[in-house]
C-alpha cells in the first residue's frame, strides 16, 4: 500500500515590502485550498512560530534587504531553505525600498523622525532595526533560485510557480519566471 506523498514544507517571509506580494498570494483564493492538501505552510505572517524552521523546501521572500534585521533573517532563511524564491520587484530589484538609496540612510532617518516629527522628535536607537546604508535586492545578499517579478506578481503567476513546485519543475536552481 502506498501512502500519500509528503507535503512540501513552504515558508513565506516579509522583509522590506508593503505586504502587497503576500496579498497577491492570498488572491489565489480557492486555489490555495486545492494546494493545502499538498503544502504545509511552516512559516509566514499568519504562522505562530518563534523561530524560522529547519528543512524548509521552498521560501517565498517579499521585500528588499534594508536593515540589519533583514540581513540576519535572510541569511538564516537561506541556510534552512532548499529553494529560495524572490517574490516581487522589491525582492528582485530593490524597487520601492531602494528609492532611498540616493539620499543615504542618515538623511532618510532625519527626514522621517526629526523633520516630520511633531512631538519629542528623535531618531529611535533601540526599537527600530538599524538601517543598512542602501536597500538591496535579495540575490545581492544570498543566492536566489527562482525570480517571480511584478509589483505585485499576479495571483496567476504565483499559483503557477507553486503548482510548478508541486510538479517538481523548479528543482533546477537556474529556473526563472517572467
Ligand atoms: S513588489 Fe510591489 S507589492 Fe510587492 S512588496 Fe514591493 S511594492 Fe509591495
Amino acid at each position: 500500500m502506498t501512502g500519500a506523498a509528503p507535503k512540501i514544507r513552504l515558508a513565506t517571509v516579509w522583509l522590506d515590502g508593503c505586504s502587497g506580494c503576500h496579498m497577491s498570494l492570498l488572491d489565489t483564493d480557492e486555489r490555495l485550498i486545492a494546494l493545502a492538501s499538498r503544502v504545509q505552510v511552516v512559516w509566514g505572517p499568519l504562522v505562530d512560530a518563534k523561530e524560522f524552521p529547519r528543512d524548509v523546501d521552498a521560501t517565498l521572500v517579499e521585500g528588499a534587504i534594508s536593515s540589519e534585521e533583514d540581513l540576519h533573517r535572510i541569511k538564516l532563511v537561506r541556510s534552512r531553505t532548499k529553494l529560495l524564491i524572490s517574490l516581487g520587484d522589491c525582492a528582485i530589484t530593490g524597487n520601492v525600498p531602494a528609492m532611498r538609496n540616493r539620499f543615504g540612510a542618515g538623511a532618510v532617518l532625519r527626514r522621517a523622525y526629526l523633520e516630520n516629527g511633531t512631538l519629542d522628535a528623535q531618531i529611535p536607537r533601540d526599537i527600530v532595526p538599524a538601517l543598512l546604508p542602501v536597500a538591496r535586492p535579495v540575490h545581492e545578499v544570498v543566492p536566489v533560485d527562482v525570480f517571480v517579478p511584478g509589483c505585485p506578481p499576479s495571483a496567476d503567476l504565483i499559483f503557477s510557480v507553486l503548482s510548478g513546485l508541486l510538479e517538481g519543475k523548479h528543482s533546477n536552481p537556474a529556473a526563472k519566471f517572467g
